[in-house]
């Protein structure tokens, strides 16, 4: 049965309660507890030793960068890390868990605690943060009939960041993961891609009757590979457990697949839920201890996080707060704006022309600020000419698509094309007599007192001088203009 079909079913009666499970791998060059490559997309079972393979004997060896990175990750999101935090053993059988159990932190995690900030204003908590290792992977479509086993991703370092059951749609589901997201990418922690697994994520989602205090069961969607299919799934999962509410039913707790071709949430086939791992702390790795003085370290050596910088962004540069999360979306871009603003002196030009300009031409271009031929500094040479009344907006623009592909400074370019703004009287009364004899309707309507007919007088004196002419002179001269032609 489903909500929709039930029209006495009142949605908004309901309140969703979600809690995010997100793995994250880290991004380290090595594997966590051995020397092998953790890159992605090599040969089957190329990056493997005896230790990812379990083989007997085999002991692992803690890589500290994953180590740093998981730190970063917490502190960043505001966590307490833990001076000492220990390694367990997760046992369970699966075919690409050669070892029968994975290397994880249980009861005595690295880090706990932590808020999210939320474009919208709201910031859900971090219930804990801990580190493990990754499974290999097994792949059913390569062989007819046979399921084929790839270990290269068998203990690569991940952190697991659980979500308090904080968040109440979809909706801010999807903020919570692309602040996530942001933050994660900000540190260097993570490449955080979805399509190549990097991040991945498990929803948890009940549903209760606004203004009830318990939460009731939960059901976890696992396979969500993108945003839109976690706010999807959690619609999906959402409208199931109040439709079987709403018929007297109820939940049982209980993992669910989301299959995106057939845009539906199904149980899983096993029974999950009831697991019993054994934890038990791992006998081959010592208790992970952190200097105090080390973490301060790392916390002292973490960038400006996106939020603060959008703060700072909004406070000291004037820039609107919706623009501010435009710019700050990508690092790269972000960085670029801030050189650019400070090449011109100021935030609000530099923001649009970067998010005018710019961001259009990548868009268009495919290409990336990295290589962008027009650098923040000639950018911002190009806005402090506008600025000052050098050019105008209009020839602006088009010395920046001529900046493109022509290396040299932009008042060399408005030089040589022609393009510096003429404010001079002569010329641009001379303009404004031939638009007055061009254009004899407008202009006698406009000096009958017609003064919403200006901005068009305007835009004609602007076409005339191909961008040439000082608007605001010409605005002046025109106000003067009485009489009619
Ligand atoms: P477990 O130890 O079984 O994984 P947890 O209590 O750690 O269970 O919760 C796992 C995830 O489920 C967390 O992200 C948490 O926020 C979320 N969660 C717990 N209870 C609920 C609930 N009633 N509704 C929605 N999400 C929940
Ligand atoms: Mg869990
Ligand atoms: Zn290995």
């Amino acid at each position: 049965m489903s909500a929709a079909t039930n029209a006495a079913v009142d949605m908004a009666k309901w309140e969703m309660v979600v809690g995010l499970e997100v793995h994250v791998q880290l991004k380290t060059r090595t594997k966590a507890f051995c020397g092998c490559s953790a890159s992605f997309g090599d040969a089957p079972n190329a990056n493997t030793c005896p230790v990812c393979l379990a083989l007997p004997g085999a002991l692992p060896v803690l890589n500290a960068h994953a180590v740093e990175l998981a730190t970063r990750a917490a502190l960043a999101l505001g966590c307490t890390v833990h001076e000492r935090s220990i390694f367990a053993r997760k046992n369970y059988f699966y075919p690409d868990l050669p070892k029968g159990y994975q290397i994880s932190q249980a009861d005595r995690p690295l880090a706990t605690g932590g808020r999210v900030q939320l474009a919208d204003g709201t910031a859900p908590g971090i219930t804990r943060i801990h580190m493990e290792e990754d499974a290999g992977k097994s792949i059913h479509d390569r062989y007819q009939g046979a399921t084929a086993i790839d270990l290269n991703r068998s203990g690569v370092p991940l952190i697991e960041i659980v979500g308090e059951p904080e968040i109440r749609s979809a909706a801010q589901a999807s903020l919570y993961l692309k602040a996530l997201r942001e933050i994660l990418l900000y540190c260097g922690v993570s490449d955080v891609s979805m399509e190549e697994g990097s991040l991945r994520v498990d929803a948890n989602v009940s549903a209760r009757p606004r203004g009830e205090t318990e939460f009731r069961n939960r059901t976890e969607i696992k396979n969500l590979n993108s945003f839109s299919n976690v706010e999807r799934a959690l619609e999906l999962e959402f409208a199931r457990h109040v439709a079987t509410y709403e018929a007297g039913g109820s939940i049982a707790q209980q993992t669910m697949l989301f299959d995106a071709a057939r845009q539906e949430v199904r149980p899983a086939r096993s029974k999950e839920g009831s697991h019993d791992y054994r934890y038990f702390p791992e006998p081959d790795l010592p208790p992970l201890v952190l200097d105090a003085a080390w973490v301060e370290a790392q916390r002292a050596a973490l960038p400006e996080l996106p939020a603060a910088r959008r703060a700072r962004w909004v406070g000291t540069l004037g820039i609107a707060a919706a623009d501010a999360e435009v710019l700050s979306a990508d690092a790269a871009v972000a960085s670029y704006f801030e050189e650019v603003a400070k090449a011109a002196g100021e935030g609000k030009a530099a923001a649009n022309w970067v998010m005018g300009e710019v961001l259009a031409t990548l868009n268009e271009s495919g290409g990336s600020i990295a290589d962008f031929p027009v650098t923040a500094a000639r950018l911002g040479a190009l806005i402090t000419l506008v600025k000052g009344g050098a050019v105008s907006s209009t020839a602006g623009k088009t010395i920046f698509q001529t900046m493109r592909t022509d290396a040299a400074e932009p008042k060399a370019i408005a030089e040589r094309d022609g393009l510096l703004q003429v404010g001079d009287d002569s010329a641009l009364e001379a303009w404004i007599s031939e638009v007055w004899a061009e254009h004899p309707d407008e202009a006698a309507r406009f000096a009958g007192g017609e003064k919403k007919l200006q901005g068009v007088l305007v835009g004609f004196v602007m076409k005339k001088s191909k961008g040439r002419a000082d608007p605001k002179k010409v605005n002046a001269l025109l106000s003067s203009r009485q009489t009619a032609p």
